[in-house]
């Protein structure tokens, strides 16, 4: 069985289509720039690449250049369309209403519709990709929704309630919702399977630290809380987002400067975090490297970052009333290994002791066990697949 894994952006949409059989990739590709100018490319399994730039006004002209692409002669993966089985969309906000994946129907896509108060450049996005696969692949292709929420949605009212007066909860659904479930399931169960364990008997803290990050802990194989909130700003510090603030900094820097709300919400989002405080780069990359030659802001940065992740695992640690395996994903958390080692230093008091060449060597998709024999809580560095779960599902639901 062959699916189609599509991850579709407000002016971008990537896919994968993945032979389930044996899980591999037989091809992917990215089209960018939907709506601006536009720019594609495919490439397949064993290599070939089709790159060029093309006008794509909607997102129905993107889906139209990724049919050519997986049919064509030269840079084809499938004789024709009928080898895909189904199609798996992810979907950033699911809300209260998507407790896990479902198939589409004209009801799911009005469902992800109104969610888009909560999620308006994400969820728009989504159900333009969704209405567009419609268009190209029609109705006898199932689609699936996966959520980016669901896997958080076991969290109980103490974790995911806000503080501010129960009414906003109420007619706004203001609360914690949480982001990157789609991978912080994937490495939490690919945890238990490292640890030979069932997950239902492991507490484990996953730090899914790329662009965007957020940290979860999970007790019974279930969500009992998690860094990011109702939207992706909170938590963390991340490469152009703050994470969490006390909210009159909020306040306080929008009368200094007279910003409107979404002047405050760019400068939220875009301008700082790693950006922010290093004036070097959002890039962890690009930092490091400054921090290395001298830049003390660059330096400071980092530091924060470490500390943070540090303060959310103690914390975390605390909630779950222990943890038995900490997991790295995502963009740093598979590479960085400084920052994981530093983090990890600092656990010591509870145990936790890294082999610094089993660290060093877990980097570009290497997965593994860092911590050593004795340590009391293994630490592992795992690459995330937010697509094969998607894959996995729809093949689950389509099956059913
Ligand atoms: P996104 O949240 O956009 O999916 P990623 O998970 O790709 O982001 O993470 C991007 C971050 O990961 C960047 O800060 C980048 O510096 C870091 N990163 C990615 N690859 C590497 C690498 N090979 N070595 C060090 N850092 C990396």
């Amino acid at each position: 069985m062959k699916i189609l894994v599509i991850n579709a952006g407000s002016s971008s949409m990537k896919y994968q289509l993945i032979d389930m059989d044996d899980e591999s990739v037989i091809a992917k590709g990215n089209c960018e720039r939907i709506g601006v100018d536009g720019h594609f490319k495919h490439t397949t399994g064993d290599g070939r690449v089709y790159e060029t730039d093309v006008v794509m006004n909607n997102h129905t002209e993107a889906f139209v250049q990724i049919k050519n692409a997986l049919i064509s002669e030269e840079y084809g993966v499938i004789k024709n369309l009928d080898e895909v089985s189904a199609i798996g969309h992810r979907i950033v906000q699911g809300g209260a209403l998507f407790s896990e994946s479902v198939l589409v129907n004209e009801d799911v896509i009005k469902g992800i519709e109104s969610l888009i108060p909560l999620a308006p450049l994400h969820n728009a996005a989504h159900v333009q990709g969704i209405r567009a696969c419609l268009d190209v692949f029609g109705t006898e292709v199932p689609e699936v929704v996966v959520f980016d929420t669901a896997f958080h949605s076991t969290m109980p009212p103490k974790a995911f309630t806000y503080p501010v007066p129960y009414e906003y909860y109420e007619k706004y659904a203001v609360r914690r919702y949480g982001f990157h479930g789609t991978s912080h399931r994937y490495v939490s169960q690919r945890c238990a399977e490292l640890m030979g364990k069932d997950i239902k008997d492991i507490k484990i803290i996953t730090c899914h630290l790329g662009n965007g990050s957020s940290i979860t802990a999970i007790k019974d194989g279930k969500v009992i809380d998690t860094s990011m909130g109702l939207t992706p700003l909170d938590g963390i510090m991340m490469g152009t987002r703050t994470g969490c603030l006390d909210p009159s900094v909020v306040t306080f820097i929008a009368e200094k400067e007279g910003f409107t709300p979404s002047e405050m919400d760019t400068l939220l989002n875009k301008k700082s975090g790693f950006l922010g405080i290093s004036g070097v780069s959002s890039d962890d990359r690009d930092v490091t490297a400054a921090a290395e030659s001298g830049n003390a802001r660059a330096q400071l940065a980092i530091d924060i970052l470490e500390y943070q992740i540090l303060k959310y695992i103690g914390s975390y640690t605390a909630a779950l009333g222990g943890v038995d395996a900490i997991v790295f994903t995502a963009g740093i958390g598979e590479n960085q290994c400084s920052h994981r080692i530093n983090v990890c230093n600092n656990l010591a008091y509870m145990g936790v002791k890294v082999d610094a060449d089993l660290n060093a060597k877990a980097i570009r998709g290497v997965e593994g066990k860092i911590s050593t024999p004795d340590s009391t809580v293994d630490v592992f560095v795992i690459p995330t697949n937010e697509e094969l779960v998607i894959a996995r599902d729809t093949m689950a639901l389509v099956q059913k």
